[in-house]
């Protein structure tokens, strides 16, 4: 939704900053200035409690990448790589690659964030008592580090509140996804109690404005019950999706009645003679029972016109890369993920460079609305399919 900026590379993933980011950098900043630091250590001046805002500021930043940076250490070391962290209104996020493979690895990622946020707060706290012999509980110093040691001990708490996709709610997806064998029953228990959680700041945002008229605190509580209401709820459709696909193979869907086309064809003819025929938004190129590309009706259209009665198919079409084909022993679950991953709505099924057949997104889509429907008032343990493994 915003633009996101890379402010730095650990190991092999960026560290980005959304753009939302600078509202909740101002809004920390701007309340600890004005309200925060003044009601709970009185005397300074404004300089001080700016410079206090300052340093409280990064080092409320750096506490977030710590948490984030834990979350993805540990979830590199069981093998599911991480695509990036992103620090955004809400905090930050470590976003997988893919979906998590076991529920050991998922469990030590989900609680490894809220250990280093522990550990961070009893590393600020400690550090306040050192300087508080100093230098007295007056000082500036002393109370910045006594603000970072609770609010670190906060974000260690919160976070583990057991709603998904709090990391509470992921270490509870992971356990009962390792005890009942059912990553989809795990979801969907940890992503209703997330919807509860999420009713529940709600309301809160709602008492916040109409009893306190604190509108920046109230909205703030709001979008955050809406975005963990919103998380869950694609949690829940991405991992039934997947499991119900996983069980089936891509031949189940393939179409194995594709016209092929000669690469030495012009395009005018194939307009004429193949996309106007034959109702195919995509042909596999055959040379001499060899397959060779694909060309798709989007790629013909970027051509100027004035052309198509001299250019020829072997100029125009797509080689062969794993972006575009797909093996028919694949989980069909891998064929949605590689269409959504390169946003793509069919691919073509080869098996040794030979073309087999094509698979389409909408079909896919159709199979699991289908299902969903029909499934939606059995129970999880006995819906086909709905078996995590
Ligand atoms: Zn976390």
């Amino acid at each position: 939704m915003f633009k996101r900026v890379t402010l730095f590379r650990f190991f092999n993933f960026p560290v980005k900053a959304d753009a939302s980011w600078i509202f909740l950098s101002i809004l920390i900043f701007w309340t600890l200035v004005n309200n925060f630091f003044p009601a709970r250590y009185p005397g300074h001046n404004l300089e001080t409690y700016q410079v206090m805002g300052a340093v409280t500021l990064a080092g409320v930043i750096i506490s977030i990448i710590a948490h984030e940076v834990a979350h993805a250490i540990i979830a590199e070391y069981y093998h599911m790589p991480i695509e990036s962290i992103t620090l955004f209104i809400f905090g930050g996020v470590a976003e997988m690659k893919g979906e998590p493979s076991h529920p050991k690895g998922e469990f030590l990622m989900a609680v490894a964030g809220p250990a280093m946020s522990a550990l961070l707060g009893i590393f600020f706290w400690a550090s306040e008592n050192v300087y508080m012999m100093k230098y007295g509980a007056a000082d500036a110093g002393s109370q910045v580090l006594e603000y970072l040691g609770d609010l670190n001990m906060l974000i260690a708490a919160f976070n583990m509140v057991p709603a998904f996709p709090l990391d509470g709610g992921r270490a509870l997806r992971a356990a009962i996804w390792h005890y009942k064998n059912n990553l989809v029953l795990a979801t969907r228990i940890a992503s209703g109690l997330g919807a509860n959680f999420a009713y529940l700041l709600i309301g809160y945002a709602v008492y916040k404005i109409c009893w306190h008229n604190n509108m920046v605190q109230g909205m703030w509580y709001g979008l955050f019950g809406y975005f963990v209401y919103g998380a869950g709820l694609y949690a829940v459709r991405q991992t039934e999706s997947r499991s119900l696909l996983s069980s089936e193979k891509v031949t189940r869907f393939m179409h194995d009645h594709i016209v092929s086309v000669s690469p030495d064809l012009t395009i005018t003819d194939l307009v004429d003679g193949y996309f106007y025929k034959h109702y195919q938004k995509l042909f596999p190129v055959v040379d001499r029972d060899r397959l060779v590309g694909i060309i798709t009706l989007q790629a013909v259209l970027l051509i100027d016109r004035h052309k198509w009665g001299f250019l020829h198919v072997a100029s125009v079409m797509q080689p062969l890369t794993e972006t575009n084909t797909i093996d028919p022993d694949t989980s069909a679950a891998g064929a949605l993920e590689l269409m959504q991953k390169q946003g793509r709505d069919s691919l073509l099924v080869t098996r040794d460079g030979k073309f087999m057949g094509v698979i389409a997104l909408r079909d896919l889509f159709a199979y699991l609305s289908i299902t969903m429907k029909v499934d939606r008032d059995r129970p999880v343990m006995t819906s086909r399919g709905a078996d995590g493994r």
